[in-house]
């Protein structure tokens, strides 16, 4: 349409009068739309390809003919590698909407503990074992927020947790709520990350420089997630980390979204 979006600052002038400037900047929030539209489109589109390529491969690993290991060898590099592209294009995705996707109005309470408990099912199969996964949770308390939105932020916390402890490391999930905000923490043992890193974390794409994450197959967009589904909540992340003991990420949600007892609540999603 052809409205013009402005922005506008009121600067001191002089001794008693102000300034008021608006920028014209039409151009750039378009520019900001076309980009996101882009990065909707794209994802989309290389979803179905990506299918297809994991498909066949699954089906080829089934033959009978494909016996030598050369053969099996290059079939796993396909499938994994295709798997790790999809969970890349599902987390831009997920960023997208979220980037894009109107506020819903946080109208039920959510189950976060029950929401908890399942992630950490989930994450002690993901350690195989390796991890000791503790649940210091308040059964009771429940948050208004978006389910499905949530439950992303605090998976990716878990698995991070679980990706960057070593073996016999230990990993705690807490939820309760203090005189200040309602909190929901991973407390890990782990390898930690260095103090000039954590301004940048939440950041696209930022990886932490190390020899661990080599290792692991992540994207570099799980805390930009976080730290989109917590805008949206009127929440905020803060990180605590000490090189070579552990880190904690801490979740801080406004007291007002809590909410007690058996009222309608949404349930758990898996
Ligand atoms: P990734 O897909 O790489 O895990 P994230 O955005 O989830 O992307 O995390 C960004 C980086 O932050 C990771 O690559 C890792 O270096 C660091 N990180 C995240 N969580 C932890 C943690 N619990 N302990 C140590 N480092 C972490």
């Amino acid at each position: 349409d052809e409205h013009l979006i402005l922005e506008i600052r009121i600067v001191p002038y002089g001794q008693e009068r102000k300034l008021l400037v608006a920028r014209d900047v039409t151009r750039l929030h378009r520019l900001e739309v076309m980009r996101r539209d882009f990065v909707a489109n794209i994802t989309h589109e290389l979803r179905t390809p990506l299918t297809v390529i994991q498909g066949v491969a699954e089906t080829l690993s089934e033959q009978e003919e494909a016996g030598s290991e050369d053969f099996q060898r290059s079939l796993e590099l396909i499938q994994e590698q295709s798997q790790r592209m999809s969970r890349l294009v599902d987390d831009l995705l997920l960023l997208s909407r979220l980037e894009t996707g109107e506020r819903k109005s946080a109208a039920v309470p959510v189950d976060v503990a029950a929401m908890l408990e399942a992630l950490a099912v989930e994450a002690s199969a993901l350690s195989g074992g390796r991890h000791r996964i503790e649940l210091d949770i308040d059964r009771d308390l429940k948050l208004h927020g978006d389910q499905t939105e949530l439950r992303s932020a605090f998976s990716n916390l878990v698995v991070n947790a679980v990706k960057y402890t070593p073996a016999d490391g230990r990993i705690v999930i807490r939820w309760f709520v203090d005189d200040d905000a309602v909190h929901m923490q991973v407390v890990d043992t782990g390898f930690g990350i260095p103090p000039h890193h954590l301004p940048r974390l939440t950041e696209r794409f930022y990886r932490v420089d190390s020899g661990h994450n080599d290792a692991t197959a992540g994207t570099g967009l799980g805390l930009t997630i976080v730290k989109h589904v917590l805008s949206r909540h009127d929440a905020r992340l803060e990180i605590r980390s000490q090189l070579n003991k552990g880190s904690t990420f801490d979740c801080l949600f406004p007291v007002k979204l809590s909410a007690r007892g058996l009222a309608a609540s949404a349930s758990p999603g898996t």
